[in-house]
């Protein structure tokens, strides 16, 4: 299938890129490459850089490729940063998001798969979270992603556009083949940050919150392989294109670790101790988020292969102790 990936160059987005041409797709890739990596482009696909604010040259994708599916990557995606620039979230993953929707129905294009998140849901009543759980993000990311997926619902009462939102916990990893991997600026999250300050680049990894309502005091996540996400869109295009409808899915093992735990995952991978300090909560953290992906398991097949922990971050060290500058300068 010829599939227009936005966002293509970005961490997640990459992976799906090299797994849709291994399975024999022929995607095209646009992104503004404000944060993604031409390098992680496998050679042979087309990169365009284009911003997705820019009608004309989006509109011209469309007629040039004639895509036959959406798979939507590109947007913001710092919690921390869109408390502090919510313009940015709202205009990037709602505004620049539409304009998206908006070409695909000109250009009669009705299947997307969307990249959604956990902080749809916000501070969980119950875990691990269905995705029926209310859903009150407490980020404007969270709630570009939760409008963006009502966008969708109205998008296919309108006009028929179908869409499979994959609501994904905490992405780790990186791809067996070694060739790509997580690198982004600023970096944010846990396992990078820790296997960084391992290779030396940083001083310490500061422990966000000990004194949460878990056994240890840190919080607890549930970290899914990135190669795992990668699989369900996968699996996600083949649904829509078999004629699913309308979909949204949790993508994450089921599985809790805090963040105590993952350091010690992680010390055990890298063969030494990592100096840590304690710090302040992070403002918008929940204590506790783990999914239930049941309904990915039942409705698209979905069989994560990453299920163990130390595995995931053995994948993750693999990636950041052959390349500790990630991609290097930018191109
Ligand atoms: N965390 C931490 N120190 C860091 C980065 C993250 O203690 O330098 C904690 C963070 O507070 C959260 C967990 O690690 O409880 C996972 O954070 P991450 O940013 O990786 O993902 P998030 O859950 O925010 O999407």
């Amino acid at each position: 299938m010829r599939i227009l990936v936005t966002g293509g160059a970005g961490y997640v987005g990459s992976h799906v890129v090299w797994d849709l041409v291994a399975a024999g797709h022929e995607p095209v890739v646009i992104d503004n490459l404000s944060r993604g990596h031409a390098q992680a482009v496998p050679s042979g696909v087309s990169l365009l850089q284009i911003d997705l604010a820019d009608k004309e040259a989006l509109s011209d994708v469309f007629e040039r490729f004639r895509p036959q599916a959406v798979m939507h990557f590109a947007g913001s995606s710092l919690v921390g940063e869109s408390m502090k620039h919510p313009e940015l979230y709202f205009r990037n993953n709602l505004s620049n998001g539409l304009q998206l929707l908006a070409c695909m129905v000109e250009h009669k294009v009705d299947k997307m798969v969307f990249s959604s998140s956990a902080a749809v849901y916000g501070e969980p009543e119950e875990v691990p979270i269905t995705e029926e759980h209310p859903k009150a993000p407490t980020s404007p990311y969270g709630e570009s992603k939760l409008f963006f997926e009502s966008m969708l619902r109205r998008f296919d009462y309108a006009y028929g556009l179908r869409s499979v939102s994959l609501r994904y916990f905490n992405a780790a990893g990186a791809h067996p083949s070694g060739r790509i991997g997580e690198d982004h600026t600023p970096e944010t999250h846990l396992i990078p940050i820790i296997l960084q300050t391992a290779l030396g680049k940083r001083e310490e990894l500061s422990i966000f919150g000990t004194d949460y309502p878990t056994e240890d005091g840190t919080c607890i996540r549930d970290y899914v392989h990135v190669c795992d996400l990668s699989s369900a869109h996968i699996l996600a295009l083949q649904f829509l294109d078999d004629g699913g409808r309308s979909e949204v899915f949790n993508l994450g093992n089921g599985q809790g670790f805090s963040v105590q735990q993952i350091l010690s995952v992680a010390e055990k991978v890298v063969g030494k101790p990592i100096p840590t300090r304690r710090a302040e909560r992070r403002p918008g953290d929940p204590a506790v988020l783990v999914a239930s992906a049941q309904k990915a398991i039942d409705v698209l097949g979905w069989r994560p292969s990453f299920t163990d922990i130390d595995r995931i971050v053995e994948s993750a060290w693999n990636w950041h102790k052959n390349h500790p500058d990630g991609y290097g300068p930018r191109q």
